[in-house]
């Protein structure tokens, strides 16, 4: 609900986007080169502080569609990953230049100052706390200015909601809910310093004991420092907390390290949403649940939402259709392109992330199998699933039953 709070201005533009992480700063910068007049919120002070995520991204090849590559944002390149299965085995794949570790703050500083260039005006400490509508039509925001107190109302011909996971907007506009426990990841991780840790390759490590419902994660930064952290699934914790999973697994891997920083958050584990759009409104990133459901990953894919936002924003503000039909072309472009993929992974999440060990350890094998016999060819996630069931059919009969 709006709340009742006294209002002392009201400013006109074409589109207000709340949120200044990665899916905000594109769809700013995009509408902005095209000539829009573009006003991005940001209720933090600073764009990109705190942090809160593993860094762990795409190539430098897809990061450059979005913003030129620049060094001082990039920490580490990502050459291998090392798969380790709760008894122990490693399973290796060499994936010459697959990504980066990000400077997270720096990266997004960089987006939001690409947007400042092309024309949006980017505004920190600024947090919308209520919607304005209109004739059944969401008609902008009202916004809170956190140095001054004073709140104000935005009027704009499109709102878009960029304002991740815990983001208010598709809630206000009754296009998401609340989601449920089990669909989350509860996510912990500390920045670690550490004589033996691995340099270009990322390590995950599966286990019902390391992660339940999830997995843990080793990302190398700079030399000697990486992100350690882990996901879990908070319904199967039980009275643990994710700290405790997190402190476990640290004593046991990197007992001398020393722990400079904790990130926690969330990540939405779910499939693409039934629709992102409704009458003048639009959700992007992980606002719009765009993130991969079984890594919880969602830098690539806001990056790539906002592309595809973009799009239909440029029609429908240069034709002034801002319809709740007229966007929907953004969830069947969406769906297409990755929305898809998401509904599978968010299937495997269901099934993987809920395997016994044994389990876990039967499939490691058979990776290993694939990897050994094909060091450089591309992951065939088909290969991969008929060869699991020919080797553990009982997991045709688990996935029935997990996923029906
Ligand atoms: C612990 C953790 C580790 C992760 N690790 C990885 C990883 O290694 N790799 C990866 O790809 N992804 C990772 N993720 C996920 C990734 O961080 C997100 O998917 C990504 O940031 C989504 O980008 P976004 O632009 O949609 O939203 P965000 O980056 O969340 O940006 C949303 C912004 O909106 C602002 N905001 C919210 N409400 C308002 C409001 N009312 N008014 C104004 N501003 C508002 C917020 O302050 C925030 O800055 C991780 C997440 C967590 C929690």
């Amino acid at each position: 609900m709006t709340p009742a709070i006294p209002t002392i201005k009201m400013e006109k533009t074409d589109a207000v986007i709340i949120g200044g992480g990665p899916a905000g700063s594109i769809v700013a910068s995009t509408l902005a080169k095209k000539g829009f007049e573009i006003i991005l919120l940001e209720k933090r002070p600073q764009i990109g502080v705190p942090v809160r995520c593993g860094e762990a991204t795409g190539s430098r090849e897809e990061i450059s569609r979005f913003i030129p590559i620049d060094e001082t944002w990039i920490l580490a390149d990502i050459n291998a990953a090392r798969l380790i299965a709760p008894g122990g085995r490693i399973v290796e794949k060499h994936l010459p230049s697959v990504g980066v570790v990000l400077d997270r703050s720096r990266f997004d500083q960089a987006l939001a100052g690409q947007a400042a260039n092309s024309g949006a005006d980017v505004r920190v400490h600024t947090e919308a706390v209520g919607l304005l509508r209109g004739k059944n039509c969401v008609e902008g925001v009202l916004a809170r200015d956190h140095r001054t107190g004073k709140t104000y109302e935005l009027n704009a011909k499109v709102t878009i909601g960029a304002d991740g996971i815990e983001g208010f907007i598709g809630r206000w506009a009754g296009i998401t809910r609340h989601l449920k426990l089990s669909a989350i990841h509860s996510a912990i991780q500390y920045l670690i310093e550490d004589d033996g840790l691995p340099r270009d390759t990322i390590e995950l490590y599966a286990g019902r004991k390391i992660a339940p419902g999830g997995y843990a994660w080793v990302f190398p930064k700079q030399k000697g420092f990486a992100n350690v952290g882990l996901g879990v699934d908070p319904t199967m914790i039980e009275e643990n907390t994710a700290k405790d999973f997190l402190d476990r697994f640290v004593e046991q891997h990197f007992p001398n390290a020393k722990i400079h920083a904790t990130v926690a958050g969330g990540t939405s584990g779910t499939k693409p949403l039934k629709t992102m759009v409704g009458n003048g409104v639009l959700l992007v990133g992980e606002a719009a649940h765009q993130n991969n459901p079984l890594s919880g990953g969602g830098i690539m894919n806001a990056l790539e939402g906002a592309e595809e936002a973009s799009k239909v924003l440029t029609e429908a503000l240069t034709t002034g259709d801002v319809s709740c039909r007229f966007l929907e072309q953004y969830d069947s472009r969406w769906k297409n392109r990755v929305g898809h993929a998401i509904t599978k992974f968010a299937l495997l999440r269901k099934l993987i992330y809920r395997l016994e060990d044994h389990e876990l350890d039967n499939i490691a094998a058979v990776l290993d199998g694939i990897s050994r016999n094909g060091e450089d060819k591309p992951i065939d996630y088909a290969e991969i699933f008929k060869t699991a069931v020919k080797t553990a059919p009982g997991l045709i009969w688990k996935a029935k039953n997990l996923l029906w």
